[in-house]
């Protein structure tokens, strides 16, 4: 492989090309393994970024994948259709949470948001009101990476700060205080009551990660505060967007994280784990009443259709990966992980360097002071045989759902022997 090509002309996310930390070469994966050049094999505990929930190489993944080869692999979806994609529709329809009955699908988690707040703001201007221009998030909040999504993504962590001289701004409530497993705290609601209060005429939608916020600080917070989101939204007439990117197909112990609060949003976004980590697919999904009123607005259609939008491979891959879920049981796995992660990470919270420890569903935190060392700490975790990305301050995990005990265990006593040096 040729690294020395990889380090002088290829991005990667989030790095510098003039000073690049190393990247390991990776051979095959298979199942929660991710194999190196070098015949390591390293223990995976990021899923890809929330993705590979079945593992690497599966069996029935593969198969849906080349089946679907030997019939087509994509065609447009303008003026044609196609079974992968219907399929895949109807089960979106039928999981995803009460009156989302319209999807759109995209090509990335980011595209989605970037569809979802598009809808948004179309579903306002269909009525003719183009006084809600703005949004609202909430702080420690990530939406992806493409400009609509960055303009909604934490004000400061996120990348506003640098580019807000070209984005457009928003609003943003602070992140919600009162912890998951916590008694509710309902002074936690009155920044974002206030803020709708004060500005709802602007305002057309309200976008958050139910639940548990991801790439922003992976926090927790307690389903009361989203139940209130969305009596609020309701209240103020504005749209609820929620962006179950990293939270959807189980991650957080119920499929959709906003099950927690019994609650529907008004346009829910969808994308990593819906292939099951193998390609790149989203969806945006839409209630019929804000489907109508796009429709019948000035447009008569809604703006947006990507050139690979319904990729069939992608689709035929996901109809799959859902069936899968259901047949794994997905529900006793992750309930399964919630409590290893609990056991083995739980002890570390006495440790002097860890401010915290939390753990909900396939996904488990170690909060630490001050930010780790991601040079060192990388090149450690791979000695130990353990594929762990921290970022800033937090090392977390969110194996695979087929992760078994032992590999929990492996991936937590890497963590511990880094803290314990
Ligand atoms: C990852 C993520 C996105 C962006 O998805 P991409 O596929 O990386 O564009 C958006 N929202 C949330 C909550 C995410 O975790």
């Amino acid at each position: 492989m040729n690294l020395e090509f990889d380090r002088q002309h290829i991005w990667h996310p989030y790095t510098s090309l003039t000073n690049p930390l190393p990247t390991y070469p990776v051979s095959h994966a298979y199942k929660n393994k991710i194999c190196l050049e070098n015949g390591q094999e390293l223990t995976d505990g990021m899923s890809s970024w929330w993705a590979c929930v079945h593992g690497y190489n599966h069996p029935k993944l593969n198969q849906a994948l080349t089946e679907q080869a030997q019939k087509m692999s994509h065609v447009m979806f303008g003026g044609l259709t196609h079974d992968p994609a219907i399929r895949l529709c109807e089960k979106l329809v039928e999981l995803t949470p009460e009156g989302l009955d319209k999807v759109f699908l995209a090509d990335s988690g980011s595209v989605a948001v970037e569809v979802a707040i598009k809808m948004a703001f179309q579903y306002w201007i269909s009525q003719g009101n183009k006084q809600k221009n703005k949004l609202v998030s909430l702080k420690n909040g990530y939406h992806g990476d493409t400009f609509a999504a960055m303009s909604v993504c934490d004000p400061e962590n996120g990348m506003h700060h640098m580019f807000s001289s070209v984005i457009n701004q928003h609003f943003f409530v602070p992140a919600p205080q009162t912890r998951f497993e916590q008694d509710f705290d309902i002074n936690d609601i009155s920044a974002l009551e206030t803020c709708l209060a004060q500005n709802h005429q602007q305002i057309a939608a309200l976008i958050l990660e139910p639940i548990v916020q991801g790439a922003g600080g992976v926090r927790m917070y307690h389903p009361e505060y989203l139940r209130h989101a969305r009596r609020l939204t309701k209240k103020y007439n504005v749209l609820l967007i929620a962006d179950e990117i990293a939270t959807g197909f189980g991650r957080t112990g119920k499929l959709f994280a906003c099950e927690w609060a019994d609650i529907s949003p008004d346009i829910l976004c969808l994308g990593k784990a819906l292939t099951g980590g193998y390609m790149t697919l989203a969806a945006s999904l839409t209630t019929q009443h804000i489907a109508e009123t796009i429709c019948n607005g000035e447009a008569g259609v809604f703006m947006h259709g990507p050139t690979f939008m319904g990729n069939p491979l992608a689709c035929a891959v996901a109809c799959q990966s859902l069936e899968l879920l259901f047949e794994n049981n997905w529900q006793q796995q992750v309930s399964q992980i919630q409590s290893w992660l609990n056991e083995a990470l739980k002890p570390m919270a006495d440790l002097p360097q860890v401010k915290d420890v939390r753990v909900l569903g396939a996904i488990g935190v170690v909060e630490l002071d001050q930010a780790v060392d991601m040079a060192k700490i990388q090149a450690f975790f791979v000695e130990q045989g353990v594929w762990i990305r921290p970022f800033g301050k937090l090392i977390y995990l969110m194996p695979p759902f087929i992760s078994q005990q032992q590999d929990v265990k492996k991936l937590a006593n890497a963590i511990q022997a880094w803290l314990t040096l």
